[in-house]
């Protein structure tokens, strides 16, 4: 018997979980369809798992370093076992949060793969859903009047390079190894490159990162990509830039070999084992789009402002649409949609007011636009900067290298980015978020006391920077 519902959610990932939240919340009758764990990529397999892993590496660290906080440890020893125990019990309890919040807000999950099989009589707008059961049961028939597809993406591999989950692993594998490799070759010195090569060289794995541009991190702005490597090689991370890899590895006696072509000179990198961060693809394929007219654009379903496909009631968000794969801003596309179909004319998304986060040690975050991008845009800028170097909360912290970037308009004070690199910088660059959600100038974040001591004066202070305004440089 087939089941009705005003929305039907393809994918419980932070996308389609925090949809189906909202929805229930205004009062939508939800079902959401998952084939594997509520909470998906960035709870099972990202952001979560992943960043307790980075922690016990910033802990062993710390620890091997205390000598110079006056505290003497000795014959400091890790324990991956318990590390990796430690991680999954956050992600086992985050697990059963998600799970709570479906039942509370009383949200059908069908646990299975769902494919959708387009217009029926039945439902004539969104099509119907089917969903064959992970427990071998008949499978089940959902007619919704709207469908949010929320696949999510799945690690890239390059042509020929194949990933086999022991010698080469996709952070998929990496982040259930059973023990630490003595060497790695990071294939892509993008975020997750980067996270991985800071977490393991912590661990006192030796890296290698092999990365195709000029500058790992291309994206970040140029200063704060110099900056990360500077710090990242002081931790014995070896940096292989404008390396074209050539994806026929070599498995060896002791673990894996690979070739690069470096500006025309061959180069062969030995390690045991390789990770490939290359890169995520958006998973598109299986899910029924061919009964649709949904149209798929570079690997990624194509949606509008709104959030709607061509198919007006059927919505994609997050990673499978491509764009910024982050998991908040899949959940604030999965929030958006949702708004949308209760015709509640939500605000189109500014991607420029949203900031990323790389976990790596130190941290990195930006927002809004690098100032090469800015000055690309034609923008006359003004740039405001200050190190950590001079906030005596960073050398309290040990924690003193790195800085804070305000790129600002010339012509009328307006923020067009903010660049983080240092000590707790994931979590101080929502203070940059607000300011450009609300328009705010760097003079006006200058004015706002940032109280004393606190690693956030740096912040106040690269704004003041950008009239030269700054007390402590
Ligand atoms: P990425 O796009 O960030 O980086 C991939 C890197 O691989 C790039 O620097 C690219 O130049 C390089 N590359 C591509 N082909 C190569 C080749 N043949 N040889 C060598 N280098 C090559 O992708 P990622 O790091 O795999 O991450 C995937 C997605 O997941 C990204 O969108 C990322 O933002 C997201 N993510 C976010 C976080 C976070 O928010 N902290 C963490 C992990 C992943």
């Amino acid at each position: 018997m087939a089941k009705e519902y005003d929305v039907a959610i393809l994918g419980g990932g932070t996308g389609g979980y925090v949809a189906a939240i909202r929805a229930s919340q205004l009062g939508l009758k939800v079902a959401i369809i998952e084939k594997g764990d509520l909470g998906g990529t960035c709870l099972h397999r990202g952001c979560i798992p992943s960043k307790a892993l980075l922690r016990s590496a910033e802990v062993f660290k710390q620890t091997t370093e205390a000598d110079q906080f006056g505290v003497e440890t000795e014959n400091t020893k890790l324990n991956f076992f318990k590390v990796q125990e430690r991680k999954q019990k956050i992600v086992d309890q985050l697990h059963r949060g998600v799970q709570g919040l479906m039942k509370k807000g009383k949200i059908d999950v069908f646990e299975g793969h769902g494919r959708i099989l387009g217009p029926s009589i039945f439902s004539p707008t969104a099509g119907t859903i089917s969903v064959e059961m992970n427990n071998g049961e008949e499978n089940e028939m959902i007619l919704p009047k709207n469908v949010i597809v929320a696949t999510g993406s799945k690690p890239r591999s390059l042509p020929g390079l194949e990933i086999d989950g022991e010698l080469v692993m996709s952070s998929d594998e990496a982040l259930n190894m059973e023990s630490l490799p003595k060497s790695i070759l990071v294939v892509g010195g993008g975020v997750i490159g980067i996270e991985w090569a800071s977490m393991l060289a912590d661990f006192g794995v030796e890296v290698t990162v092999l990365e195709y541009m000029d500058q790992i991190l291309p994206t970040e702005d140029d200063d704060v990509a110099k900056e990360a490597e500077k710090l990242l090689k002081k931790k014995g991370i070896q940096f292989v830039t404008g390396a074209k890899v050539d994806a026929e590895t070599l498995n060896t006696e002791n673990g894996v070999l690979i070739k690069a072509d470096l500006n025309g000179e061959e180069k062969t990198f030995e390690a045991e084992r390789m990770l490939v961060s290359v890169g995520r693809a958006p998973i598109v394929d299986n899910i029924g789009l061919e009964n649709t007219d949904i149209q798929v654009e570079n690997g990624a379903i194509k949606v509008k402002k709104t959030l709607q496909t061509k198919e007006s009631h059927i919505y994609a968000i997050g990673d499978v649409i491509g764009g910024m794969q982050l998991a908040h801003v899949a959940s604030h596309e999965g929030i958006s949609a949702v708004e949308h179909i209760a015709n509640n004319n939500p605000e189109p998304i500014n991607y420029n007011h949203i900031a990323s986060c790389i976990y790596s040690n130190p941290e990195i975050a930006s927002i809004g636009l690098t100032e090469k991008q800015a000055s690309e845009q034609g923008f006359d800028v003004k740039v405001g900067k200050f190190p950590f170097q001079a906030v005596g909360k960073a050398l309290v912290h040990g924690e003193s290298e790195g800085f804070v970037k305000i790129i600002t308009n010339k012509d009328n004070e307006d923020l067009l980015g903010v660049h983080m690199i240092g000590p707790h910088v994931t979590d101080m660059i929502s203070e940059a978020g607000l300011a450009m959600v609300l328009d705010a100038t760097a003079w006006e974040i200058g004015e706002t006391i940032h109280p004393h001591p606190t690693l956030s004066e740096v912040v106040g202070e690269a704004a003041l920077a950008v009239e030269g305004k700054q007390i402590h440089g």
